[in-house]
């Protein structure tokens, strides 16, 4: 589904990310974890085009999302993402934090959107707050919105740049318990995350950067039981 290759980003003379290289099949739910700074969420960034990597290719569905006759637009609408801070609507309640993407970006009718919106806020528990401003919400319901919203545009990939860590420990589990229900449901996400636990319990593979590198990818057994890295098992040795 998704092909990276060679993918680097420089801000001035920082090299923040040094010739990346991983794939994404269709289902897979990839967690990438590493130190603080290590590039996780500009590689995010990058996958979304919120940042335009400064060599490299990205590959979807086997076509260079970068090339001059790309559509980006196509693809920013197949790529949904869950930020850590939510980046909801403040000024749109719940619903209409759900649909006003579907109408306005994927042209659906009023009618279809509200559908769709409900159908997903009812999947991540949320049909009790439609009429609610964002503001009104605790923070594990405000992130179930943002996810409701992102999967309201039923996209083929979804992002998620650590959802949980702007929340109280009692919400976290919420979340988690949502993002787990959509991996058994074979959504493919890619996922930044601190929640060791969780990423051991979900994942399909596991990437670890340490300073703007992929120092070792593989499976859950692979990554947090077999490490090879120095490096791996010395961030690994902090959470376990
Ligand atoms: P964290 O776990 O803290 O979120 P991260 O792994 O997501 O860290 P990034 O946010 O990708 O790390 O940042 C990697 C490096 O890139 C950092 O040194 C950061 O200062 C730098 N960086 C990120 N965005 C920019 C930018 N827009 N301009 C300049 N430098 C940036
Ligand atoms: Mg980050």
């Amino acid at each position: 589904l998704l092909k990276i290759s060679h993918l680097s980003k420089t801000f001035g003379k920082n090299a923040v990310l040094k010739d990346i290289d991983f794939t994404v099949k269709k289902g897979d739910v990839t967690c990438i974890i590493g130190a603080s700074g290590s590039g996780k969420s500009t590689l995010l960034r990058c996958i979304n085009l919120l940042e335009t990597p400064t060599t490299g290719s990205i590959l979807f569905k086997d076509r260079d999302i970068m090339d001059k006759n790309g559509d980006p637009a196509a693809y920013r609408a197949q790529v949904g993402m869950v930020f850590q801070n939510f980046n909801l609507f403040n000024n749109m309640n719940v619903i209409e934090n759900c649909t006003v993407g579907q109408t306005k970006v994927l042209k659906k009718s009023a009618e279809e959107a509200r559908k769709k919106a409900l159908y997903y806020l009812e999947k991540v528990g949320m049909l009790p707050y439609i009429n609610a401003k964002p503001r009104q919400l605790s923070g594990g319901q405000k992130q179930r919105v943002a996810i409701a919203r992102a999967l309201s545009m039923e996209p083929v990939l979804l992002l998620f740049d650590e959802p949980t860590s702007a929340l109280d420990p009692q919400m976290v589990g919420e979340v988690l318990d949502v993002m787990k229900r959509l991996a058994k449901e074979g959504l493919t996400m890619i996922i930044v995350t601190h929640e060791m636990a969780f990423a051991r319990d979900v994942s399909s593979h596991v990437v670890f950067m340490a300073d703007g590198v992929i120092e070792e990818e593989g499976s859950v057994s692979e990554i947090f039981y077999n490490p090879k890295s120095f490096v791996t098992k010395e961030f690994l040795s902090r959470f376990m």
